[in-house]
């Protein structure tokens, strides 16, 4: 292993030891040895998750032209036949015949040894294998009752095309939003949150007329990019990245994914499509209901094209995770923080009273209760005033709030900053005011 990728594997390890013994992720089902591909968000982890999701649902759903959704994860079978899932999404997939391991043959190295075992061209013949999940609804387990848990949340917004755009009033060009789970029976898990068999999916599908398609795509690519950016991710650890001829979906004409570079290389976060009429054209073919849309304006009928925005909520979730964490070597000691950007991170700001005398725990919990009110405030009275702040460093606080002797006299606390660890005094008066100003809400 080069130095590189060892340096990388041990930032991982960091990462995920940091998750689990704060609280952001735990293996689901630890007790039982765990379940492969699936994970449970922690307190720390679930406020960092729903601020991502409520961001990226605010960032679509305060403009006019799209509207939110939640359709159910189960669906008519049918649907995935129409999409072309039933067909179409698989994973070309081999076993060791030496020691089992089971592998996706794009995923095999060119020696064409097994990874695991190091065993040479002992792979059975590839074969296909379905990613999804399938159950039964009611108590005859027979192919008539057979449904898929959604591999993806997109098709739920395509049958509601006309139930929306009928309910909302809208006109083409608008967009619907949705952000829900879905499953994929991934042959290989991977790399913590970035290839799990249950995550979450925000996308948002716009329909456009055909012909404006392009200007539509290049301008949700750049709005796209622009959100990550904004939420703090470092631009420099972010790219797109174009799907060649040979790469791209059987219901894509151009596609861009955007990518981040995590400590075991760069990963696609989230997938710009366009889709073509390709998804309502199929579900008009196999359900017999028209999908043509009738533009006044234009005074035409067509079925709509579709720019559509699919980004991972759990890997954007690791994403921003594994971006916010850094190491900093102090005088006396490395300094391990979370530099999530201010409007996502877990917990908005920390109380400390100095000492827990002299009135300081009760003037610290007045302010939290004010606080409270409208901020995720966290109270700590516990330890040398240095270890507390450490403790929110990793949990990414980007403010700390002292209560001090000088407060009993003046009402004036200190304000730490967790990035520049720089402290200011303002009167307690002003508290809300300044984190209004930095949180921005
Ligand atoms: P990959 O090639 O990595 O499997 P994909 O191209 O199949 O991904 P899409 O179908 O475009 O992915 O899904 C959109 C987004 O959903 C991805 O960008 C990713 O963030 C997320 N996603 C897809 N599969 C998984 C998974 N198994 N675990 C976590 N997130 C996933």
């Amino acid at each position: 292993m080069s130095k590189e990728s060892k340096e990388a594997k041990k930032v991982m390890e960091k990462v995920v030891s940091l998750a689990k013994r704060r609280g952001f992720v735990f293996q689901s089902s630890e007790i039982y040895g765990g379940l492969n591909g699936c994970y449970d968000y922690g307190p720390l982890g679930v406020e960092l998750f729903n601020n991502i999701k409520n961001h990226w649902w605010r960032s679509m759903t305060l403009r006019e032209d799209v509207e939110g959704l939640d359709a159910s994860i189960l669906m008519h079978p049918r649907v995935w036949e129409a999409s072309g899932h039933v067909e179409h999404f698989t994973d070309p997939m081999v076993d060791c015949k030496q020691c089992r391991a089971r592998y996706r043959t794009d995923e095999l190295p060119e020696s064409g040894a097994c990874p695991n075992c190091g065993g040479k061209e002992t792979f059975t013949e590839a074969r296909k294998f379905n990613l999804m999940f399938r159950t039964f609804v009611g108590p005859v387990e027979d192919s008539s009752s057979v449904v898929y848990l959604r591999p993806e949340t997109a098709q739920g917004i395509y049958l509601n095309f006309f139930n929306v755009q009928t309910a909302a009033r809208q006109k083409v060009p608008f967009g619907i939003a949705q952000i829900g789970k879905a499953f994929r029976n991934e042959i290989n898990t991977k790399n913590f949150l970035f290839r799990t068999r249950e995550f979450e999916q925000m996308e948002m599908q716009f329909f456009v007329k055909p012909g404006e398609d392009d200007s539509w795509f290049e301008y949700w690519k750049e709005q796209r990019m622009q959100w990550f950016k904004d939420l703090g991710m470092s631009p420099d650890k972010l790219r797109f990245n174009e799907h060649g001829p040979d790469e791209l979906a059987h219901y894509a004409k151009t596609a861009f994914d955007i990518q981040y570079e995590f400590p075991f290389g760069w990963g696609e976060i989230e997938g710009i499509h366009n889709r073509t009429d390709y998804d309502l054209k199929q579900h008009e073919k196999f359900s017999g209901k028209a999908m043509k849309y009738f533009d006044q304006e234009a005074n035409e009928k067509y079925i709509p094209y579709v720019v559509e925005t699919s980004a991972g909520a759990s890997r954007s979730f690791m994403a921003f995770l594994v971006d916010a964490f850094a190491e900093e070597q102090l005088e006396k000691e490395t300094r391990t923080v979370m530099r999530f950007h201010p409007h996502i991170a877990p917990i908005n700001a920390a109380v400390f009273p100095l000492v827990n005398r002299d009135g300081m725990p009760e003037k610290a919990r007045t302010i939290v209760n004010d606080l409270q009110k409208r901020y995720r405030v966290f109270y700590d009275d516990k330890g040398a005033v240095g270890r507390r702040y450490r403790r929110q460093d990793e949990a990414g606080t980007p403010f700390c709030i002292t209560i001090d002797s000088q407060t009993l006299d003046d009402q004036s606390v200190t304000i730490r900053d967790r990035d520049s660890m720089e402290q200011i005094r303002v009167t307690d008066t002003r508290i809300a005011e300044y984190l209004s100003d930095k949180l921005g809400m």
